[in-house]
């Protein structure tokens, strides 16, 4: 339908990028990403208009993303037809748009076309050894200067790699470490390092992600404090673990993936290390306060904790220490422990224990006379810690506690 709707405009279209690239691997890829050949934002238009969908549309960059009603997307880019001058008296060329477009992109295993238009339908379009790459499971940059043009790419070439188990070929490598060596990264915005940072703590081999990144030197080119030791890569790999088990089980709420690896990844800096690297990250101030905020939070839980594991006290101790944390710091305090008992303690919290329901709540302790106010709370905390202990498991004894 496509193909049809460009050639009724006098367009040619063709899917690229990762689209192609999966289908080639026979892996899933919902993401679709078109290419035209014309006005790509005139485009998208005609293809929402045949399937109810709606456009967003970027006309700086003359892109334009639509969304069907059935919640898919396809963003859709121009292509444009450029004009290459000669320096001598060769005549200018033109050069297909569709190859153009193409050479700008990251890695051979990414900039393949598929001819959606009639007549060509299935055709791929492969003009930098894409097919033989793939084959050879191989990430090469299409040119010396792609991650001096954009090193971002870096990131880019390691997450492939891991996530495909391919390669990363010989010369890309060599440009890799001259990037590294020339500081490339001092100059990249943290927003971006941030965003393929990202990208990589999403990664399903998000450690084998991580110890390439190191033995590249890249995280130290990201920031010196970015580092892995053996502690640190220890709990990244127990964060694994943890994060996959409390996904497996659906537990609400959702985990904010990066937040729980930079915890990991900084475990142990020193509060103004910490602060220098959020800021190569670019965190809002907002985001930095909360991150700090939940590493002090993390202290207190950690030293609540082990006074725990030394007395073996009540489980309503180790609920308390753990009440104020958001899910992404217990899951760090469950993957840093050590002691097979205090993570089988911590999985109870995150299992049962937090969502416990009192039977009394604060209307039953109203109408006992109690105002609201410290004392309030006190003694739910007081009711809370018997129920979760066994000492007060029906309704009438929490009532009785509360008096
Ligand atoms: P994923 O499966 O992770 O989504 P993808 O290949 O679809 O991978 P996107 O980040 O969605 O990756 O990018 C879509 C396409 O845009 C890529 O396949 C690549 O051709 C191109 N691209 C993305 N980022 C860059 C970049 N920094 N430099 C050059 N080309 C890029």
């Amino acid at each position: 339908q496509a193909g049809l709707l460009a050639k009724e405009l006098g367009y040619k279209v063709y899917a690229v990028g990762g689209f192609v690239r999966d289908i080639l691997l026979a892996r899933p890829n919902l993401d679709i990403d078109l290419v035209v050949e014309g006005d790509g934002i005139r485009f998208a238009h005609a293809l929402s208009q045949a399937r109810q969908g709606r456009v967003k549309e970027h006309q700086k960059f003359k892109t334009a993303v639509v969304v069907f009603p059935d919640g898919q997307r396809i963003d859709v880019a121009t292509a444009r037809l450029e004009y290459y001058e000669y320096p001598t008296a060769l005549p200018t060329v033109e050069l297909s748009s569709i190859k153009m477009d193409l050479y700008r992109r990251d890695f051979s295993i990414n900039a393949l076309a598929l001819n959606l238009s009639p007549g060509h339908f299935g055709q791929l379009m492969d003009f930098f050894g894409s097919q033989r790459d793939i084959k050879e499971k191989t990430i090469r940059v299409l040119h010396s200067l792609s991650f001096v043009e954009d090193p971002t790419r870096i990131l880019r070439a390691v997450r492939f790699e891991q996530r495909f188990n391919f390669r990363i070929d010989g010369q890309t490598l060599r440009l890799i470490k001259n990037a590294v060596q020339l500081n490339l990264f001092s100059r990249l915005s943290g927003a971006r390092i941030a965003h393929e940072l990202q990208l990589i703590l999403d990664e399903e081999n998000v450690l084998e992600c991580l110890s390439r990144l190191q033995d590249l030197k890249l995280l130290a080119a990201i920031h010196p404090q970015l580092h892995l030791d053996a502690d640190r890569t220890r709990v990244l790999m127990e964060l694994r673990k943890v994060h996959d088990w409390y996904r497996l089980l659906y537990l609400e709420p959702p985990v904010n993936t990066w937040k729980l690896y930079m915890l990991g990844l900084t475990m142990g800096a020193e509060r103004d290390s910490l602060e220098l690297v959020c800021r190569r990250l670019r965190f809002s101030d907002r985001e930095l306060r909360e991150f700090l905020a939940l590493r002090d939070l993390l202290g207190e839980s950690l030293a609540r904790l082990m006074t725990w594991a030394e007395t073996q006290s009540s489980m309503s101790d180790i609920y308390f220490a753990l009440d104020p944390l958001p899910v992404e710091g217990v899951l760090f305090l469950m993957a840093r422990s050590r002691r097979e008992i205090m993570r089988k303690n911590i999985s109870q919290y995150l299992t049962r224990l937090r969502t416990q329901e009192l039977l009394i709540d604060g209307s039953d302790l109203k109408i006992m006379g109690l105002k609201n106010g410290p004392n309030f709370a006190r003694v739910l905390r007081k009711v809370r810690a018997a129920a979760i202990d066994g000492a007060a498991v029906t309704r009438d004894k929490q009532v009785e506690l509360a008096k």
